[in-house]
């Protein structure tokens, strides 16, 4: 068992937490192959000139101990930093924040989760609330027979005006896709991940159904909850851990793809990977190969003639991708009745007139994210497709798009605008339509070769967060050690049905 080679594919925090475990529960030295130029995948910091973006805003929280453990093995808690004081405990630290986070739609801030209070009602107006009310009961007469879409789902438990209102431009602004093509059961198995959608439509259902259920007294612990997050962003932690997996004897080879894998019946035997700074072409032999790249890659670089339906429903595996901007500010024209600069760390954009989704601010993540404390430091995040208008603009163009939404819907002057840049991550979202209705061919397929094992996000095709990620890796490095032949276990990782992302 010792001295077989374990090749992961991925340095994202699922690829870095099953090299952390095998060091340190055997005496295997892993070897991760990692395509890009850099550690964390998708909970990377981008440091641009001394200001750190966080693509998505990673908030550091779990209901699993095995994983906080994990994450203070690497940082300190900011609670508990005092009696150990040096320099390098002064910068690893997780501080403790507060969560703030709001809709923006109307051109004002709706709570978020939605507050069904004075402000809300008044914040829709009284004709919006009216109309929703009526179309909710009329649905509740006449409802649509058949449920064949996400739009007759949505429009059968919220009405058609609430429908109009809140979730049909903000699906489409997320998914790219409209409700009336995706497919009904998605709604009843994935609705959670549209929350902001159903936070809203929760609050007003609730005026016309007689059992009111709105905990007015725990709305204050939901809006501002606590969340941990490294100082210096998601990305110091990965850092940290990829610095101890060096430490301990593993190897990390950045910008090294794997583009192939060498099957027997039931195994993998090898790997192909091409080194991407000598553009050179290698096999290297495995034992065990741990995945994180995209199923749909994955199944793309298997070389012996697998099955055409595994095939065909791989490639049609969609994903939504994602562009943030990260924009530098004298400061923002929107402040705070004291003046201040506004306290949520991110807000939902759901107006109709503007395509940025989200905004982050990152000075309330993380002051230290911020080079010049003095300035505003922005993410602008867009949801998008690989090729398509906005991933294909021009840099500069795109930045000037970014600029005049925020401007348009009354955030900045342009004036203010200091400095900018723009970053694209392709799979972001691994999407719950495409072919995914008939994933279990490819998990069947795949589950079969003994010896590989997928962990992660888009290397399970799952909303997987961080932990959950981790979780999933440290069950495959159990099973490798425990010669567990079922991946039953693995894909047991966030089957519940809380959903943390969007919560
Ligand atoms: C907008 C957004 C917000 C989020 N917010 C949160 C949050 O608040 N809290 C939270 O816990 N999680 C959050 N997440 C989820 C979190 O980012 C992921 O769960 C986590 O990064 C997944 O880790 P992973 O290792 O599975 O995958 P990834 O992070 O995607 O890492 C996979 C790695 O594999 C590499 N790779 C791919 N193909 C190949 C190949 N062929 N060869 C070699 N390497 C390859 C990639 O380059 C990448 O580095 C958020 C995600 C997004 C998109």
């Amino acid at each position: 068992m010792n001295n077989k080679r374990v090749v992961i594919i991925g340095a994202g925090p699922a690829g870095l937490t099953a090299a952390y475990e095998l060091l340190k529960k055997t005496n295997i030295k892993p070897i991760i192959y990692e395509m890009s130029e850099n550690i964390g995948g998708l909970s990377q910091t981008i440091n641009y000139k001394g200001n750190r973006i966080d693509i998505g805003g990673h908030r550091f929280f779990s209901k699993s101990d095995k994983v906080l453990d994990f994450w203070k093995k690497f940082l300190i808690l900011e609670s508990e930093q005092d009696n150990k004081k040096s320099l390098y405990n002064k910068d690893n630290i997780l501080l403790i924040r507060n969560r703030l986070s709001r809709i923006f739609f109307l051109r004002k801030f709706f709570n978020y989760p939605i507050t069904l209070n004075l402000s809300t009602l008044k914040n829709l107006g009284f004709l919006r609330v009216t109309k929703i009310g009526l179309s909710y009961l009329k649905v509740k007469f006449l409802p649509i027979k058949s449920e064949k879409t996400l739009q007759d789902f949505f429009v059968n438990r919220f009405g058609n005006e609430l429908y109009e209102t809140f979730f049909k431009d903000y699906t489409y602004k997320v998914w790219g896709v409209p409700c009336n093509r995706i497919d009904a059961s998605w709604g009843a198995q994935r609705i959670r991940g549209l929350s902001i959608s159903k936070a809203i439509a929760h609050a007003i259902k609730s005026v016309f159904v007689k059992n009111k259920d709105i905990k007015q007294k725990n709305i204050e612990t939901t809006l501002i909850e606590k969340f941990m997050y490294p100082k210096f962003g998601p990305g110091q932690m990965w850092e940290n851990v990829a610095y101890k997996i060096r430490d301990l004897g593993g190897r990390i080879y950045l910008n090294h793809e794997v583009i192939g894998l060498k099957n027997s019946l039931n195994n993998i035997t090898s790997v192909k990977i091409k080194n991407k700074n000598l553009d050179q072409v290698f096999d290297i032999e495995s034992d065990y190969v741990i995945s994180s790249m995209p199923i749909k890659d994955l199944i793309a670089a298997f070389n012996k003639n697998i099955d055409q339906n595994v095939k065909k429903i791989a490639t049609g595996l969609e994903y939504r991708d994602f562009m943030t901007v990260g924009l530098l500010l004298n400061k923002l024209k929107i402040k705070t009745k004291e003046n201040k600069i506004i306290p949520d760390n991110w807000i939902y954009i759901q107006e109709r007139d503007v395509k940025v989704g989200r905004l982050q601010i990152f000075n309330n993540w993380s002051p230290y994210l911020v080079k010049d404390q003095d300035k505003i430091w922005l993410g602008l995040e867009y949801f998008c497709n690989q090729g398509d208008d906005l991933w294909s603009m021009q840099n500069q163009d795109f930045i000037n798009f970014a600029i005049s939404e925020l401007c348009k819907i009354g955030f900045i002057e342009k004036e203010d605008v200091i400095d900018s840049v723009v970053i694209r991550m392709p799979k972001t979202y691994p999407a719950y339509f495409g072919t995914y209705n008939n994933f279990d061919v490819i998990k069947n397929f795949l589950d079969k070769i003994e010896n590989l094992f997928l962990i992660g996000r888009n290397g399970m095709h799952r909303y997987n967060n961080m932990d959950h990620s981790m979780l999933s890796a440290m069950q495959a490095v159990g099973n490798i050690i425990n010669g567990i032949k079922t991946k039953d276990n693995i894909w047991a990782v966030n089957t519940e049905k809380e959903y943390h992302e969007t919560k």
